[in-house]
């Protein structure tokens, strides 16, 4: 069997304004990896809106082209992220679907209304089989289980708990429901060494879980059964006081999260493709409200049938942009190949692939 094809199309850097027409040429020019949209179908764009207060994620544009392009092929497509585990503004529905409005996802703006994946409360959900090494069964959010097919479009970052956040990072953890997305994070608690800990204070006022309060001598402590495992605090404290065993942790979490995404691939009986932009290369994900500094000159976008091959060449074409890849320049410094690996296992798709420029 050939190796798949990653389809490239570059941009150059600071010039938003191109994206849309990089996404546009793509699909217009290698009409394949769209052949499985049908008429009438009802078509999952997976995006996300960004956290508000960010300004790097994906403008709506970019997905507005999916959209009216997906709308040309005679199907109906709409805008969808699932519920977040932390408290704040796209932890329900309705906040998600503000906040999407607000961030121009719309259908005056972009072509597509925004329906939250997993309902108002975060728990319309489908359980799927799968076979994995953590799960027989996982967790998808419901619109996406029941749509007719996926467009997952994803802005590559780094990301604190996954070495590189990207295409098989917003189909696992992206198109989970709650109850997902919470077994993906069960390995992943922190802890605090009370010696180090300088009562700051500015873990437990960035713990978007309210997991972490002032104890003995205002030192922070944290209550386990509420922590998410979200990784913020990490990022906060100036100290070294938090602590995470990121290697056993993050090999789970990462292999959770493509057990996850092979159940939204089933739901969706394998009728999906992935986009995604190597732009605005921040340090953290797009859930980082307060923004993160970019890292690498913006290369371009891709798009591919194949999420494995897809965020292979994101790894590579950091890696050729910059000397290092996307993993190993985000903090803290997660082996992000171990999700590429795994998936490739798994069946997922192929760490070898074609890089194909239009
Ligand atoms: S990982 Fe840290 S910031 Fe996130 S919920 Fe747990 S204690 Fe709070
Ligand atoms: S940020 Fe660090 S030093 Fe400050 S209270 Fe939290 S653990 Fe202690």
């Amino acid at each position: 069997m050939s190796d798949p094809k990653v389809f490239l199309c570059r941009v150059a850097d600071g010039q938003p304004d191109q994206w849309p027409l990089a996404v546009q040429r793509l699909l217009v020019e290698t009409p394949e990896p769209l052949a499985f949209v049908r008429k009438n179908d009802l078509i999952a764009l997976k995006v996300h809106v960004g956290e508000p207060g960010l300004t790097t994620f994906l403008p709506p544009e970019v997905a507005g082209v999916v959209a009216k392009r997906v709308r040309a092929l005679g199907a109906r497509p709409f805008f969808t992220d699932s519920s977040v585990l932390y408290s704040g503004a796209r932890s329900s529905g309705v906040g998600h679907t503000e906040v999407a409005i607000k961030h121009g996802f719309s259908l005056d703006r972009a072509g597509a209304a925004f329906v939250p994946a997993d309902g108002i409360e975060g728990d319309l959900e489908k359980q799927i089989e799968i076979e994995g090494r953590h799960f027989a069964k996982v967790g998808v959010a419901g619109a996406i289980a029941s749509s007719n097919g996926l467009v997952v479009v994803s802005h590559a970052t780094g990301h604190l708990v996954s070495g590189i956040g990207a295409t098989l990072k917003n189909i696992g953890m992206g198109c989970a429901s709650r109850k997902g997305k919470l077994l993906q994070h069960s390995d992943t608690k922190p802890f605090v060494t009370e010696g180090k800990c300088t009562a700051c204070g500015a873990c437990i006022e960035n713990c978007p879980g309210g997991a972490l309060s002032a104890g003995e001598g205002a030192k922070a402590q944290m209550d386990e059964k509420v922590c998410t495992g979200c990784g913020e605090c990490i990022a906060h404290c100036r100290s070294d006081a938090i602590g995470f065993r990121w290697d056993s942790s993050s090999e789970f979490l990462q292999q959770k999260m493509v057990e996850h995404a092979l159940g939204a691939m089933r739901a969706v009986k394998g009728r999906f493709t992935c986009v995604v932009g190597m732009v605005n290369l921040t340090k953290h994900c797009d859930c980082w409200g307060a923004g993160s500094p970019k890292m690498v000159p913006d290369i371009g976008f891709a798009l591919s049938s194949d999420p494995v091959a897809i965020d292979q060449a994101v790894m590579d074409l950091t890696e050729a942009a910059n000397g290092k890849r996307l993993d190993q320049i985000a903090w803290p410094k997660i082996d992000g190949t171990i999700q590429l690996v795994y998936a490739e296992r798994l069946g997922l798709g192929k760490r070898k692939y074609e890089l194909v420029e239009v």
